[in-house]
């Protein structure tokens, strides 16, 4: 299993997450950032534990996220 965790306010809402892996990020039209699908919300930190076979695709979307603020580790 993986965790993954996204500091939503820092988001720009450029969306590379999303066209990254679709199955777990999807565009909030209500305040144009992105949303981590099926997270439980801490704060303003929202976290997803999610199975294994996700890890590559939100490891590139962590990468890919200008101002890294997706952290995806094995649990
Ligand atoms: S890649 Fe980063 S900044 Fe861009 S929408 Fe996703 S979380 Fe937000």
């Amino acid at each position: 299993m993986i965790r993954i965790t996204h500091y939503r306010e820092k988001c720009i809402g450029c969306y590379y997450c999303v066209d990254i892996a679709p199955t777990r990020w999807e565009i909030d039209e209500v305040d144009g950032k992105s949303l981590l699908i099926e997270a439980s919300n801490k704060k303003g930190i929202y976290i997803a534990k999610v199975p294994d076979f996700e890890y590559d695709e939100n490891i590139q979307a962590a990468n890919a996220c200008p101002v890294g603020i997706i952290k995806v580790e094995k649990i």
